[in-house]
């Protein structure tokens, strides 16, 4: 490509706390009646006066620990003045030059984007459009609002999505927001343009900063719904933008949005300029000053995030990167599938406390978690915390085939008893007789039947084709239900064909 491909993304994340940024309005909106959670502040009446919200802050620096930022002991709120009906205030209280967190990065498959600030803020009002009318849901104006700007260190559509995703991933592990693209608690617009080759001066795969003036203008995008939109809208601009330069017509910097049904971005609004938000202290709000001791209690409250999770299963569980990466994919998933590991390390010895797995058994585990469970809870659209099978139950269950007891085959069918009802594999394998046959007697009885029956398989055998003995251990099997222990089968069948 003859242009480097230059994006930069902004992410808003909607904590949820229990009440409202700065008032004491319910931060739960999702489904309420419109204009049902609102009150003096979050309308934005005159005289009202904003308190901060605690554990928003407190939330607002976990995300900027996560995402390796340095949080600032000087920090302030600002105001922000734009006009838009959904801001009934005139202003948004947001940060401008002293956000909670500036300077930090998140390692996205292998390259490092940096991550400029991340910064609270007022989530706005709503509007809501029907055939004659524009309506405006105050609901969601004042709950608060993590803005995550990234560097423009971002260089495919690809890497913007797996960026966007880990950021979810982040705060969900974090238990700070919800962070569901569909229902809005987590939204992204990203900037692009195209730029060539030298222009930036680009240090490591870093922007460090621009050479010259001959810029190529950057589009802004929004109003992508979900993480494959943000792939496509970013894929269709630069094809875009492509074609313009290609023609030699000129690109002007502006704001388009996405519409998914059609697959293109359209011209929203052009943006020349810089607009003038006209930034000054929030007089109704005292600036912040924090002790490094306040920032040591909040990172100490910081649970082991995925990148960590993935190297420790890697290091102690011997996982491939990738399986580690299947099974770290939400923090419930992980606590899964270590509470099936820790089980079923107690399997062998029972009563005792965990210290050593063999890598097998992790992998036996990972087997099922990743194959069995996965696929039952994808086809079915389950949520993990309401599957009925616990961990130690999938121990136990792997434990009866450790024993001989049932036949991994079987063991399959009773999973998916298990995933239905919830009851113990012992109690399933009892109730429907699926316990492996390993009485020698009475399969040596099956053996010959089968043997009487199929003269021509034994004849086969004897004159040396050897997949005959396939068939007749095909036969044996059915004629058990598929519960005879293979190995014993194997065995006697040998001996019994002398
Ligand atoms: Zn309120
Ligand atoms: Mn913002």
């Amino acid at each position: 490509m003859k242009y480097d491909v230059i994006i930069g993304l902004e992410v808003h994340v909607q904590l949820k706390t229990k009440s409202k940024m700065f008032c004491r309005c319910s931060a739960s909106v999702w489904k309420a009646q419109p204009n049902s959670h609102t009150c003096p502040v979050c309308l934005g009446l005159p005289g009202a006066l904003p308190v901060a919200n605690e554990e928003a802050v407190r939330e607002a620096l976990k995300i900027g620990l996560a995402l390796n930022c340095q949080l600032l002991n000087r920090a302030k709120f600002d105001r922000k003045h734009y006009f838009y009906p959904d801001l009934s205030k005139g202003y948004q209280i947001s940060q401008y030059d002293l956000p909670f967190c500036v300077n930090g990065w998140l390692e996205v498959d292998g390259s490092r984007i940096g991550v400029t600030r991340s910064h609270l803020e007022e989530d706005t009002g709503k509007l809501v459009h029907d055939d004659k009318n524009s309506l405006i849901d105050f609901n969601r104006s004042g709950i608060p609002l993590m803005e995550v700007v990234s560097e423009p260190d971002i260089r495919s559509p690809q890497e913007a999505r797996l960026y966007a995703q880990k950021i979810q991933q982040i705060v969900r592990y974090l238990g700070v927001s919800d962070a569901d693209m569909e229902r809005g608690s987590l939204r992204v617009d990203a900037n692009v343009s195209l730029q060539k080759p030298g222009k930036w001066k680009v240090e490591d795969g870093k922007v460090l900063g621009v050479v010259n003036n001959e810029l190529n203008p950057k589009v802004e995008i929004k109003n992508m719904n979900s993480f494959r939109s943000i792939e496509r809208a970013l894929t269709y601009e630069i094809e875009r933008q492509l074609q313009l330069f290609e023609k030699e017509e000129k690109l002007s910097q502006e704001t388009r949005g996405w519409v998914e049904a059609k697959g293109i971005t359209v011209k929203q609004r052009s943006k020349e300029f810089a607009p003038d938000y006209r930034y000054f202290p929030e007089p109704d709000l005292p600036p912040f000053v924090f002790k490094n001791s306040y920032f040591e209690v909040i990172k100490k409250e910081i649970p082991e995030l995925p990148d960590q999770k993935i190297n420790r299963f890697y290091h102690d569980y011997a996982l491939e990167i990738k399986e580690a990466e299947i099974v770290t994919a939400t923090k419930e998933l992980a606590d899964w599938f270590e509470g099936a590991v820790k089980a079923y390390a107690q399997t062998e010895k029972e009563g005792t406390t965990y210290d050593h797995i063999d890598s097998w058994k992790v992998k036996l585990i990972y087997n099922w978690v990743s194959g069995e469970l996965l696929r039952r809870i994808n086809e079915l659209q389950v949520p993990l915390g309401e599957v009925k099978v616990t961990p130690a139950q999938l121990a136990e269950l792997l434990y009866l085939i450790d024993k001989g007891e049932i036949s991994s085959t079987i063991a399959k069918e009773v999973f998916a008893e298990m995933f239905k009802t919830g009851l113990d594999a012992k109690k399933i394998v009892e109730e429907k007789g699926l316990k492996q046959v390993s009485d020698e007697i009475q399969l040596r009885e099956a053996v010959r039947e089968v043997i009487n029956l199929n003269p021509k398989p034994v004849a086969d055998i004897a004159v040396g084709k050897k997949e005959a003995k396939g068939f007749l251990i095909g036969q044996i099997m059915k004629m058990t239900s598929g519960r005879a222990n293979p190995g014993l089968v194997n065995k006697i069948l040998e001996e019994e064909l002398g």
